[in-house]
């Protein structure tokens, strides 16, 4: 800190992010990174985007990219906002949707970033917590606020939430904006998009980091009604006209037409998880249902902080949230199967020691 800081720099508490660091022979499940590569297509669009056009601002619009996403939502191109990641969408959600005078209500285990986005954006907001199974109750929502974000599949918790409760919650606060974080929902969580239809008040946003592999791209979305679309339009505006390169624009669209990759690389990673959380059950780890990329779990004798330091000095990174309610937990992404092999091994030497 220096005396040049404003107040408001002073006293934000940021997000820390899952490390990247430079060890050889890393396992590296820490980030919930896709294992597997990005469309070919994806990567030769982005390849191509790399020219002498470089040269021009890129569409600040995104037209294209947000016309394929409409199409492939079956929604309309006012129904899609698109941002620099699903977090550069989520902070434009946090000062364009959620300040109001009531607080904003989350869950007290959800993703770490929704507290800092509230604080840079001077968000009120109380946490809900959830039960001891780590499950979201819909009725304990029922209240009065201002707004509300869920992650659905929750994360870091990795469970999902049947539709039929997103629905009811939606329904109940049609005077107040509710978003529903579906970073992790083409691993088998049940999207809201049947929601968007009949309700202005619902917000849905998406990334291209986790089942489209392409974190490095920074792209992510908004869909909703095109009352909510324009609020983002406008803090966008205000901001940052040009978040998103002509590369990622066109990467991304190449990545949504590229269905059949799509659904295989799903299938892989969602039976990868499967025998992941198989292996880990057999060395007596209780893990939580996931319907995400990742798991969440945790062994009866074995502290987290621990766990997650014996497996780094085996070269295996998994992440670890020293809060009250998560200090006991691992939360695992999942990886290719010979990264689930390395980490297999490293936790039956820890866990026979
Ligand atoms: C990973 C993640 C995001 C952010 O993804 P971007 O890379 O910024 O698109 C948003 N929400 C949740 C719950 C996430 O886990």
């Amino acid at each position: 800190m220096t005396p040049y800081w404003s107040a408001l720099a002073r006293d934000l508490h940021p997000y820390v992010p899952g490390e990247q660091p430079r060890i050889a022979d890393l396992v590296k499940l820490n980030t919930n990174e896709n294992p597997y590569p990005p469309s070919p297509k994806a990567l030769e669009a982005i390849r191509a985007a790399a020219n002498e056009a470089l040269r021009l601002y890129p569409d600040h619009e995104a037209k294209a990219l947000r016309a394929a996403l409409a199409a492939y939502h079956g929604v309309t191109p006012e129904n899609v906002f698109v941002g620099n990641g699903s977090d550069e969408v989520l902070a434009h959600v946090f000062a364009a949707l959620l300040k109001h005078e009531k607080p904003l209500l989350f869950p007290d285990v959800t993703y770490s970033f929704y507290p800092v986005y509230a604080q840079l954006t001077g968000v009120v907001y109380e946490t809900v917590a959830l039960d001891a199974d780590m499950r979201l109750r819909i009725a304990d929502y029922r209240r009065s606020c201002g707004a509300i974000i869920l992650a659905n599949p929750n994360a870091p918790t990795s469970i999902a939430h049947p539709l039929g409760e997103i629905a009811a919650l939606v329904a109940d606060h049609a005077d107040i904006p509710v978003v529903i974080d579906e970073a992790y929902v083409d691993y088998g969580g049940e999207s809201a998009l049947p929601l968007l239809a009949g309700h202005a008040n619902i917000l849905i946003v998406r990334t291209f980091s986790k089942s489209r592999a392409l974190a490095g791209l920074r792209v992510g979305y908004a869909l909703g009604d095109a009352g909510l679309i324009e609020a983002l339009v406008r803090v966008k505006d205000s901001f940052n006209s040009y978040p998103l390169g002509a590369p990622a624009q066109a990467g991304a669209l190449a990545s949504v037409e590229d269905e059949p990759y799509f659904q295989a690389r799903l299938k892989d990673v969602i039976a990868e998880r499967e025998r992941m959380t198989g292996e880990l059950a057999g060395l007596g780890f209780e893990v939580l249902p996931s319907a995400a990329n990742f798991v969440f779990a945790r062994h009866p004798r074995l502290a987290g902080g621990d766990l997650t330091a014996a497996l780094r000095a085996r070269a295996v990174l998994v992440r670890h949230f020293a809060k009250p309610r998560t200090a006991d937990y691992l939360r695992i992404t999942v990886g290719a199967p010979a990264q689930t092999g390395r980490l297999i091994q490293a936790l039956g030497e820890i866990v026979g020691l």
